[in-house]
C-alpha cells in the first residue's frame, strides 16, 4: 500500500493580513483533501481507480464522502464525484446544492463536470490533473464556460503530489500483475 505524504508546511507564506487568510484558505482546503484522499485509498484497496472526492456545504455543517465504484457497482457513472452528490442530494433533499464546495483528489472529467454545473455546486478543489478527461481545465474547461447558465470556480494542485501518486502506483501494480 503506498504511504500518503502530508503536504501541509508553507514556509513561504509571509505573515502578513492578506497571506495569513491565505495561508487559513489552504489549511481547510487541505484539510478536505486530505479526507478525500482516504477515500481514494479505499478505492485503491477495493481495486479501484483510485480517486475519492468530498463534498462540504458552505457553513461546514455537512460534508459526504465517496469514492470512485465503478467496477464494483457495474455503472459508468458510479465516479467520486456522482456518489458524493447523489449522498449530497439525500442530506438536502434537493438535487442543488448551492454553495457548496467538493473536493477531489483527480480533476474531475466531462462527465462529472456536467453533473456539477447541474448540481450548481459553488467551486471545485482538486489535487492531479488529468489530461485524457480533465474537463476543469486540461482537455476542456467547463467551469468558466459562458454557454452554461452557470460557472464555477476552481483551484487546483491541493495535495497535488499525494493525488497523483497514489493514480501512478495503482496503474503501476496493476500493468505488473
Ligand atoms: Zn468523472
Amino acid at each position: 500500500m503506498p504511504q500518503l505524504r502530508t503536504e501541509s508546511n508553507h514556509p513561504d507564506l509571509k505573515n502578513t493580513p492578506s497571506s495569513a487568510y491565505k495561508m487559513a484558505m489552504t489549511t481547510n482546503d487541505e484539510k478536505w483533501m486530505h479526507i478525500a484522499l482516504k477515500q481514494a485509498q479505499k478505492a485503491f484497496e477495493m481495486d479501484e481507480v483510485p480517486i475519492g472526492a468530498v463534498l462540504v456545504d458552505a457553513d461546514e455543517t455537512w460534508n459526504t464522502a465517496a469514492c470512485n465504484e465503478v467496477i464494483t457497482q457495474q455503472d459508468a457513472t458510479a465516479h467520486a464525484e456522482i456518489m458524493a452528490l447523489r449522498k449530497a442530494g439525500q442530506i438536502m433533499a434537493n438535487y442543488r446544492l448551492l454553495n457548496s464546495t467538493l473536493y477531489v483528489t483527480v480533476e474531475p472529467c466531462v462527465m462529472c463536470m456536467g453533473a456539477l454545473i447541474h448540481a450548481r455546486i459553488k467551486r471545485v478543489v482538486f489535487g492531479a490533473k488529468d489530461p485524457k478527461w480533465g474537463a476543469a481545465g486540461s482537455l476542456y474547461d467547463f467551469s468558466q464556460d459562458s454557454r452554461f447558465n452557470h460557472q464555477i470556480e476552481v483551484t487546483s494542485g491541493i495535495l497535488e503530489t499525494s493525488c497523483r501518486t497514489l493514480m501512478q502506483t495503482f496503474f503501476k501494480e496493476r500493468r505488473s500483475r
